[in-house]
């Protein structure tokens, strides 16, 4: 059986927020549980409510999960983490935007199967979760946590197979939607991605063990090397025998999240083969060379618009400063459940450099407007400073809808491009002039020729509305990871 995958859109109206995460998972190192803490430190900004880890020494396993960020639950030399030993660990950064973090929610799960312990983390967003739950729970099925992550433990403790991989490969044969996975069962390390491949996951290695994780930068803080992409529909079982993998789906095209390249994963991050940071660039000189305008400055909404600005400023020959300065202990302010949080979040977050701004025509560079705080903070910001003229320039095409696959957008009706045409979402954050790269652009600046119309070689749907994934989302199950 093959999973529920066309290239159909769907009509959907579903609300709600979803999350993006980080897995990390390591096996054959002594040092298991100091790695996997490193790895989540990288890994930091796609989830910092909470995190969590599951360690196994071929006879036991060992579990901290906790509310708040990595170093807070697992700092160096702390009893917590020296706790957690064994040669093999898995580790989870968890992030929602809806408010607390419920303790059942956090991951790695442990749970006690009848082939024996099952530890299971994931990134991404299962779209037929609520179905799922809904029959497990009427058949029998007694759910500890609001995710779409435990269905598939059990579906897995349903399975008729008998090898605990075959189990997980059969649940995995009826869940839909986005999934980057590490589990460990019956003392192996296993990674599985989904068939379109929409959220990351690589292997590397570090002397004898070997890793996987959500990006290349959590290989780069333990100093592993980079082995390969794990592929879309693929299942790798690594254990003493070394590493095997098994396709679970036919090959078909990937449909990688576009949006883990504009604003998601670390610069310094190298996913599918392309480095995230020359993406950012390129996607600004494409923006440069679409909306070009006069000004005195480019200046970019830090961090995240910083290297599409400089993309933007070597294309178009206008001087590059820092006319924002960005608080660095504040966290991301789009997590802010509330409005009155996020504004507040977003002046504490940002502030002017006069000096640069005041007297002079400025292009503001900014990764995404998704419900426009952000934007219209920093115009108004940029005026008090003195700026004459604000131009605001976006490295990505209008967000019109939500995504479905683990990337936190709001409603449709919260997301500011679905609500206005561009001219009106000019006037609405106060800037001269707003304009975006188009879609056709941004495919140009990864490096392809066009957007193929069939086929699209990225998942796109928050510009696009066409959702690689044909089953309708299921919010209301609860949280994705
Ligand atoms: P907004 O202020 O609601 O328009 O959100 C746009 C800002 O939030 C941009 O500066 C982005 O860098 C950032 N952003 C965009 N999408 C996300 C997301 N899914 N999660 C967190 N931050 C985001």
């Amino acid at each position: 059986m093959t999973p529920d995958i066309t290239t159909q859109p769907f009509e959907s109206d579903a609300d709600g927020f979803q999350e993006e995460c980080a897995v990390f998972g390591i096996f054959g190192s002594k040092e298991a549980h100091i790695l996997t803490a490193l790895g989540l430190h990288a890994l930091q900004h796609r989830g910092q409510e909470a995190t969590g880890m599951v360690t196994y020494n071929g006879d036991e396993f060992n579990v901290l999960r906790g509310v708040g960020q990595v170093g807070e639950n697992f700092s160096s030399g702390s009893s917590a983490l020296e706790s957690l030993k064994g040669h093999i660990a898995i580790g989870h950064n968890r992030y929602s935007t809806t408010g607390l973090s419920e303790v059942r929610n956090i991951q790695p799960f442990l749970t006690e199967l009848a082939f024996g312990p099952f530890a299971l983390a994931h990134n991404g967003n299962l779209t037929n979760a609520e179905k799922l739950r809904n029959s497990l729970i009427a058949t029998g099925s007694l759910f500890q946590s609001t995710t779409d992550t435990e269905a598939i433990i059990h579906l897995v403790a349903r399975s008729h197979q008998s090898a605990p991989k075959d189990r997980l490969a059969e649940a995995l044969m009826q869940v839909s939607g986005a999934y980057a996975l590490v589990a460990v069962v019956e003392g192996c390390l296993i990674g599985v991605r989904d068939p379109l491949g929409i959220r990351p996951l690589v292997m590397g290695t570090i002397g004898d063990a070997t890793i996987l994780a959500s990006e290349t930068c959590a290989l780069d803080i333990i100093g592993a090397d980079y082995v390969r992409d794990i592929d879309p529909g693929e299942m790798v079982i690594i254990s003493k025998d070394g590493v095997s993998s098994v396709r679970l789906t036919e090959a078909q095209p990937s449909r990688f999240c576009i949006f883990e390249y504009i604003y998601f994963a670390r610069p310094d991050s190298r996913l599918e083969g392309r480095s995230v940071y020359s993406a950012r660039k390129s996607i600004g000189k494409e923006l440069a060379a679409e909306t070009g305008v006069e000004a005195d400055l480019v200046v970019p909404v830090p961090d995240s618009g910083v290297p599409a600005a400089i993309g933007y400023a070597e294309a178009s020959g206008i001087p590059f400063e820092l006319g924002i300065i960005r608080n660095q202990y504040i966290g991301r302010t789009f997590i802010q459940p509330t409005e009155a949080g996020r504004t507040s979040g977003v002046m504490l977050k940002h502030n002017a450099n006069s000096e640069i701004v005041a007297g002079r025509d400025v292009i503001l560079v900014d990764d995404s407007i998704v419900r426009g705080t952000t934007s219209k903070k920093i115009v108004a910001m940029m005026r008090a400073a003195g700026a004459k003229k604000v131009h605001m320039r976006i490295a990505s095409p209008p967000t019109t809808n939500p995504c479905f696959y683990g990337v936190d957008t709001p409603d449709k009706d919260k997301l500011m491009a679905a609500l206005m045409s561009v001219e009106d979402m000019a006037e609405a954050i106060g800037a001269d002039s707003l304009a975006f790269i188009s879609i056709d652009g941004l495919y140009r600046a990864m490096g392809e020729a066009n957007r193929s119309s069939d086929t699209p070689q990225f998942c796109d749907a928050c510009f696009t509305g066409d959702y690689p994934v044909k089953t309708a989302p299921s919010h209301s199950s609860g949280d994705s990871a």
